[in-house]
Parts: structure tokens; sequence; C-alpha cells
């Protein structure tokens, strides 16, 4: 478990659209995390099915991508500790209906097609996902002023 992991947050169509991006962006950095990435994107059909190739069998692949084609996408690399699982726990479950309130999709939406941020879900999807979306210039290396009160 390391203080630099690294891992990929995307901020969906639905999030832009309803104005979440704010309240999502805070609660990353003020859990401690450090933003090392951010852009404003409408990367198109190729790279969304590109990103969720894995789930390219699944009988909703393609409303998938219709849905994150579907307007401007915030996407995010945010490092700190445990950032990958942290992420995950912070986003909640999958379908809103199971995230517990207090958790993004559990505070925020209701549905699975409309769930309004994507989280990467292992420390080697967040490397493939950061290196899919963003260049390695993107990057942005310095160190948070909070850095020694956020870390013993
Ligand atoms: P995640 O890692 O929690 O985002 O979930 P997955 O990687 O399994 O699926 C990617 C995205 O596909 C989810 O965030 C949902 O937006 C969508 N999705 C997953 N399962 C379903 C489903 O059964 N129905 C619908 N409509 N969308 C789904
Ligand atoms: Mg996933």
């Amino acid at each position: 478990m390391s203080t630099s992991e690294r891992t990929f947050i995307a901020i969906k169509p639905d999030g832009v659209q309803r104005g979440l991006v704010g309240n999502i962006i805070a609660r990353f950095e003020t859990r401690g995390f450090k933003l090392v990435a951010l852009k404003l994107v409408t990367p198109g059909k190729e790279h969304l099915e590109n990103h969720y190739s894995d789930l390219s069998s699944k009988p909703f692949f393609a409303d998938l991508v219709n849905y994150m084609n579907s307007g401007p996408i915030v996407a995010m690399v945010w490092e700190g500790l445990d950032a990958v699982k942290t992420g995950r726990a912070m986003l909640g479950a999958t379908n809103p209906l199971a995230s517990a309130p207090g958790t993004i999709r559990g505070d925020l939406c209701l549905q699975m097609g409309r769930n309004v941020c994507h989280g990467s879900d292992s420390v080697e999807s967040a490397n493939k996902e950061i290196a899919l979306w963003f260049k390695n210039e993107d990057l942005v290396n310095w160190e948070s002023a909070q850095k020694a009160w956020i870390y013993e």
C-alpha cells in the first residue's frame, strides 16, 4: 500500500450535466487525495468502447457506450494511500440503490445506467485507464503543501 498509488476517476456525462462536478471533486480533495491530472473531454465512441472493452459482450454495452458518449466527461487522476480501493469505496456499488448513503452513488443517483462516476477497480486497470485517457506529460508531478498533515 503506497501513498503514491494512482486511480482513474471520471465524472460521467450525467454528473457533468447535473452540476455534480464540484461535489465529486470536493470529496476526493477533502479526503486527502492529490489531483494529478484533470480535463473535460468528449473522447468519442471508439475511445469509450476501448475504455469498457471488458464489458463488450454484455447486453447493456451499446447503451453504456451511448450514455458515456452523450456529453462531456471530467477525466481525473487522483493519488494517495490505497487510492484505488478507497476510490471504489467512495463511489459505492455499481447499482446506486445498493450504495450506502455517504457514497457518491448512494448520495447522488438512482440507476445503474446513470450512476454519475467511474473509478478504476484495480491497480492494474488504473494503470491501463490512466494510459488510455492521459498522455504521460499531462500527469503533473507536484508536492502538496498538506502532505505532512495528511500522512504521519
Ligand atoms: P463499475 O465498475 O461499478 O462502474 O461497474 P462495471 O465496470 O461492472 O460497469 C460499468 C458501467 O456499466 C457501470 O458503472 C454502469 O454504468 C453500467 N452497468 C453495469 N452493469 C449494468 C447493468 O446491469 N445495466 C445497466 N443498464 N448498466 C450497467
Ligand atoms: Mg468497472
